[in-house]
């Protein structure tokens, strides 16, 4: 699914530089699903922003689905983030003024989907997400749990081959937070290849692996055992 060699990135600050990622070994294959750990500042968004092609390292080689990543015209970028990539961030990045339906109908939008079939499609991914009696709500008439819902529902009406988030239980309480990882693992199951990154070590044993980002490089990288991983039931 992905494979990461040697993969460096720099910020400039002033006349220096902040070398963030200093080598990054990964790779990652089908129905994997994978947490990224590291304290605050390790440069987990930094990776996460490179795999999802929302940013490009110096240098090293990222080959996505058998493509290798590198110097892709913007709208080339822009293709295969749409063909491959659904994205889940932690503040869910819903439009505020379009409504449940019309937000998760958005990326077919821009795929162009004719309208009916937008509709049809995007209704079916929030009755997948338990919100089909929602379809006509704001996001400010939606908790913070239900509007990450529809920002997954977003994310899978493209029928992206990899799930990328970042935080995605960041601005939840604990108990929507584990309802929302339950369905999460429940994609997992159907096939969808996940990587998330979070700092919550409960999240992390949610997950089936986890690769520990600290000082720019991956210190650890194991599979959670069957019997410590943490299943939600709905
Ligand atoms: P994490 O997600 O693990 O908290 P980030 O990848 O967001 O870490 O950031 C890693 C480091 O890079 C931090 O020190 C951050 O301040 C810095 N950084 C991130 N993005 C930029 C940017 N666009 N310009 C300059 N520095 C940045
Ligand atoms: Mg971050």
């Amino acid at each position: 699914m992905l494979e990461i060699k040697e993969l460096h990135k720099s910020y400039p600050i002033g006349d220096s530089s902040l070398h963030v990622l200093k080598g990054i070994n990964l790779s990652v294959k089908e129905g994997e699903m994978v947490a990224i750990m590291g304290s605050s500042g390790s440069g987990k968004s930094t990776l996460l922003n490179i795999i999802g092609m929302l940013d490009e390292a110096d240098s090293g080689s990222y080959v996505l689905d058998g493509i290798p990543i590198k110097n892709l015209t913007e709208k080339k970028a822009a293709l295969y983030r749409n063909r491959f990539l659904g994205f889940i961030f932690q503040s869910f990045n819903l439009i505020n003024y379009k409504n449940a339906l019309e937000n998760v109908a958005l990326p077919l939008y821009y795929q162009g989907v004719k309208r009916k079939e937008r509709q049809e499609q995007a209704m079916f991914y929030l009755e997948k997400v338990g919100l089909a009696d929602w379809s006509h709500h704001l996001p400010k008439e939606l908790s913070g749990g239900q509007n990450q819902r529809v920002a997954i529902a977003r994310a899978l009406a493209a029928n992206p081959k990899l799930l990328l988030a970042d935080e995605p239980t960041g601005a939840l309480d604990t108990h929507t937070s584990y309802d929302l990882m339950a369905f999460i693992q429940e994609l997992n199951d159907e096939g969808k290849t996940i990587l998330m990154v979070t700092h919550e070590e409960d999240i992390a044993n949610m997950c089936k692996r986890i690769v520990r980002l600290r000082d720019g490089i991956i210190m650890e990288d194991k599979l959670v055992e069957l019997d410590s991983r943490i299943t939600c039931l709905i």
